[in-house]
């Protein structure tokens, strides 16, 4: 067995991949050419781009380690991605030229660009690479066949590598061309950010050490459902905070003046609580505030209990009393899962729940107290303004894969892997 593909993959500790690798290594024979001809990674999805730049690099700084180990390997790596949604056909401002820059200098290497990802203009970058070269490849979606998950889409694709792998675990949800229908068609395995972040997922909801604790926040309960749903069954403490609140407060019979609620939804939050006691999952609401008149940075603001909110006044993040009775709740738990902020963080001064509740949890992790994984666009932003992303155990950037994570869905480019 050559040790480097097999070492690859080692991360993820599954026999399975060792297996697999090995297998297909032993198809190859005796091989004169480099261990990986081509490689294949998959960038993680928005990266987002700005006046032609990239302006936040996170999700680029998470893949070099994988693309450095496949190009120190010899592999001719060839990344290819998508970018926003162009409408089926080439479109600059979701060009991914800008991403290869970026890349080239994080990585401090060159970075080939071709200007389609399909065809002779692809084919003919990927035939001048030499090994340990990487290439990126133009945005997947300016082909209609990306999202039609297009066997023949996925053929031309196929045509330019001899190994998939697929790394993305933010665009699995999506059964696309280069999520699904390639893996029929190369050998695929998972890459290693892919697997640590499906490990970090499992470590939470499949064989968590006990008591449980989801903080779930964010805008409103219609948008998390089906994650509310499982996660009764799952956890043993669902901490609630957030606009989504104040529809548990409303079916409550709570008042909650000019507050972001959801009526319609009142009886589905009833349900849940309903559903929750059966299972013996205890949710924990608020039960001060901090209100406002105004959704604006600034606005003069104060304290007071969800019972007292004055008419003409909105709930904009939770108080005190709330964040001290989480943090004992939390106190009390060995794992923690977190999505969504618990006020309108972006805006001063209503960021101080969700960032003291963030400093508690990442003070826990790192006593050794608490499993803590993190995940979804803007939970992650609240963490980063809290100074604690790197203090949690695993901070998910992923949003959509995340969230139907949660909801206890089969993702479709997870288990095309057979991750
Ligand atoms: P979500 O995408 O559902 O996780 O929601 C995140 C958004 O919810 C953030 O932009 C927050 O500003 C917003 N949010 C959180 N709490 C409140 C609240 N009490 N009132 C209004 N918006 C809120």
């Amino acid at each position: 067995m050559e040790a480097g593909l097999v070492e690859l993959y080692r991360v993820t500790g599954e026999r399975r991949y060792l297996d697999q690798a090995a297998k297909f290594v032993a198809r190859r024979g005796q091989r004169t050419l480099p261990e990986h001809e081509f490689g294949w990674q998959y960038f993680q999805d928005a990266v987002p781009v700005r006046n032609g730049e990239v302006s936040d690099a996170t999700r680029l700084e998470r893949l070099l380690p994988g693309l450095k180990d496949l190009a120190n390997r010899g592999a001719k790596v060839i990344v290819i991605s998508h970018f926003g949604r162009p409408k089926g056909g080439p479109d600059p401002q979701f060009s991914l030229r800008p991403v290869a820059d970026k890349l080239s200098k994080l990585i401090g290497r060159p970075v080939t660009f071709a200007p389609d990802c399909i065809g002779e203009v692809a084919e003919k970058v990927v035939g001048s690479l030499t090994p340990g070269d990487i290439a990126v490849l133009e945005n997947l979606r300016f082909h209609k066949g990306e999202e039609k998950n297009d066997p023949g889409f996925a053929q031309a694709l196929a045509k330019l590598g001899d190994i998939f792998i697929g790394d993305a675990f933010s665009t699995a949800h999506r059964a696309h061309a280069s999520t699904d229908a390639i893996t029929r068609l190369l050998p695929s395995f998972a890459g290693p950010l892919l697997m640590e972040e499906v490990a970090a997922l499992r470590s939470v909801l499949d064989n968590p050490q006990r008591p449980v604790a989801a903080v779930i926040g964010g805008a409103k309960v219609s948008t998390k459902i089906p994650v509310l749903t499982n996660l009764i069954a799952k956890v043993d403490k669902l901490i609630i905070g957030g606009g989504m609140a104040n529809t548990f407060l409303l079916a409550q019979g709570v008042n909650v003046g000019k507050s972001l609620a959801e009526p319609d939804f009142a009886e589905t939050a009833r349900r849940i609580m309903h559903d929750a006691k059966a299972r013996s999952c205890e949710v924990v609401l608020p039960a001060d505030a901090v209100v406002a008149a105004k959704f604006e940075a600034g606005a003069p603001s104060r304290t007071c209990p969800v019972l007292e909110v004055p008419a003409d006044q909105m709930i904009l993040d939770v108080g005190p009393k709330a964040v001290a009775h989480y943090t004992d709740v939390l106190s009390r738990c060995r794992t923690l899962l977190w999505n969504g902020p618990l006020g309108a963080f972006e805006i001063a001064p209503f960021g101080e729940g969700t960032f003291a509740l963030a400093r508690t949890a990442a003070a826990a992790t790192e006593a050794g107290r608490l499993t803590s994984v993190a995940g979804g666009g803007d939970t992650v932003a609240a963490l980063n303004a809290a100074g604690v992303t790197d203090k949690f155990s695993y901070v998910s950037t992923a949003g959509g894969a995340f969230l139907e994570w949660l909801e206890g869905r089969e993702l479709p480019g997870v288990a095309a892997l057979a991750v």
